[in-house]
C-alpha cells in the first residue's frame, strides 16, 4: 500500500488547470449569463467547439490512433490533431499510450493508469493530479506504430503551443468577430473545456461503474446509453472493451454513436477506409454466452435444478449451433450474390435451405429470449 510519503509528486499545473477552469465555468459563466446574457450564436459556437473537441478525442485519439479501427487521410488526421490539442487532453502519443495500457491491464491497480478499481475520483481525474505513471513516458514503446505517423509526432512536439493557440485563439477570434470577447472566452473557452474534459473523463469513471454488462463481466466496463449521449457514442463501453478493434461502439442503428456515423460518413468521401467491424455471429455468440453463464450461476444456487440446467444447456447449444449454421450459409449466399449465381437453378436448393435456417434461428432466438425473461437477469 502506498503511504502519504510514498505518493508521487503532485502535478501542480494539472491541478491548477482543472480547478481554475472548473471554478470559472461554475461561477463566471452563470454570473455573466445573468448580467449580460448569451445569444444563440454563442450557444451554437459552444456546441460546435464542444463537438470538435469531443469527436477529435473519440474518433481521432481513441478509435483511430489508440485502437486503429480504421485508417484516415492526412487532412482528417490533421483536423483531429488540432481538435485534440483544443480538448487539452495531452498529445495523441501520450493519450494513446495510456489508453492501450488501460485496455491491456484493465482494472489492474498497479498497471491500468486509470483503474476503476481505485474508485470514482481516481479514475475520473485523480490519476492526472500526481505523477503516477511518469516512468512510462520516456519512449512510448507501446506506440511504436504511431511514431511513424508524421502528424502524431508533429502534434507531440508542438503540443503546448498548439494547446495554447487553440484554447485562447479560437474563443478570442470568435469573440472578436461576434463582438463579445469576454462572453466568448467564458463560454467557448472555459465552459467548453470543462464540459469536454468531464464528459470524456466519465468514460474512465462512470462507464466503468454504471450500466449493464451484456458481453462480459470479466472487467468493470459498462454499456450505458445515457453516457453515450454525453460522449459521442462512447458509452457502450462494455462492448468496446471486448471488441476494441471495432470502429463502432454502439452497434445497433438506434444506439447513439455519432463517432461511428462520422467515421462512416467520411468513408463515403474517401477520407477514411478499412473500417473494421466484429462479425455479427461473434457478437451474438458472446452475448448469448454471457446470458448463459449468468443463468447457470443463478440456477446453481437453486435446489432441484437438474432439469432446468439441462433445458438451459440444450437451448443454449441449439442457439449457438443455429447461429453458426445461419451465418455460414449467409456468407456463402453473399459470395453467390457477388458472382450473380444466387438466382441460378443449381443453387435453388441451397437458397431454400438458407431461408429455413434463417427461420429456425429466429425461432430459437425467440425461445432463448423467453428463457432469459423467465429468469429476468
Ligand atoms: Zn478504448
Ligand atoms: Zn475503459
Amino acid at each position: 500500500m502506498i503511504t502519504q510519503q510514498q505518493k508521487p509528486p503532485v502535478i501542480w499545473l494539472n491541478v491548477a488547470v482543472f480547478s481554475v477552469t472548473f471554478l470559472v465555468a461554475l461561477i463566471g459563466v452563470p454570473l455573466y449569463a445573468y448580467y449580460y446574457g448569451f445569444d444563440w450564436i454563442q450557444i451554437t459556437m459552444l456546441l460546435v467547439a464542444f463537438s470538435f473537441c469531443g469527436m477529435s478525442i473519440t474518433a481521432g485519439y481513441h478509435r483511430l490512433w489508440s485502437h486503429k479501427t480504421y485508417q484516415a487521410n492526412a487532412v482528417l488526421r490533421f483536423i483531429f490533431a488540432i481538435g485534440g490539442a483544443f480538448a487539452l487532453q495531452n498529445s495523441i502519443l501520450h493519450w494513446s499510450s495510456d489508453h492501450r495500457i488501460h485496455h491491456r491491464h484493465v482494472d489492474n491497480n498497479d498497471k491500468d493508469p486509470y483503474s476503476a478499481k481505485k474508485g470514482f475520483f481516481y479514475s475520473h481525474i485523480g490519476w492526472m493530479l500526481r505523477a503516477y505513471q511518469a516512468s512510462r513516458y520516456h519512449d512510448y514503446e507501446n506506440c511504436r506504430d504511431l511514431q511513424k505517423d508524421n502528424i502524431v509526432m508533429w502534434q507531440h512536439k508542438y503540443y503546448l503551443p498548439l494547446a495554447i493557440i487553440t484554447n485562447f485563439g479560437i474563443p478570442l477570434a470568435f469573440g472578436l468577430i461576434h463582438g463579445d470577447v469576454w462572453g466568448a472566452l467564458l463560454l467557448v473557452g472555459f465552459l467548453r473545456l470543462v464540459l469536454s474534459h468531464h464528459t470524456t473523463f466519465f468514460i474512465n469513471s462512470l462507464a466503468h461503474i454504471w450500466g449493464s454488462q451484456p458481453y462480459t463481466d470479466r472487467n468493470t466496463a459498462r454499456d450505458n446509453g445515457f453516457l453515450a449521449l454525453l460522449t459521442f457514442g462512447e458509452g457502450y463501453h462494455n462492448y468496446h472493451h471486448i471488441f476494441e478493434n471495432d470502429y463502432r461502439n454502439g452497434i445497433c442503428w438506434w444506439q447513439f454513436d455519432p463517432t461511428k456515423w462520422l467515421i462512416k460518413l467520411c468513408s463515403w468521401i474517401g477520407w477514411t477506409k478499412n473500417l473494421k467491424v466484429t462479425p455479427a455471429d461473434r457478437i451474438e455468440k458472446t452475448k448469448a454466452k454471457m446470458q448463459f453463464t449468468r443463468i447457470q450461476a443463478h440456477l446453481s444456487s437453486m435446489p432441484n435444478n437438474m432439469a432446468r440446467m439441462s433445458q438451459l444447456e440444450g437451448e443454449y447449444n441449439a442457439l449457438i449451433a443455429k447461429i453458426s449454421d445461419y451465418y455460414q450459409a449467409k456468407k456463402r449466399l453473399l459470395e453467390l450474390e457477388k458472382q450473380k449465381l444466387a438466382d441460378s437453378y443449381d443453387n435453388f436448393e441451397f437458397v431454400q435451405q438458407y431461408k429455413s435456417m434463417k427461420e429456425r434461428l429466429e425461432l430459437q432466438r425467440r425461445e432463448w429470449k423467453g428463457l432469459i425473461q423467465q429468469y429476468a437477469l
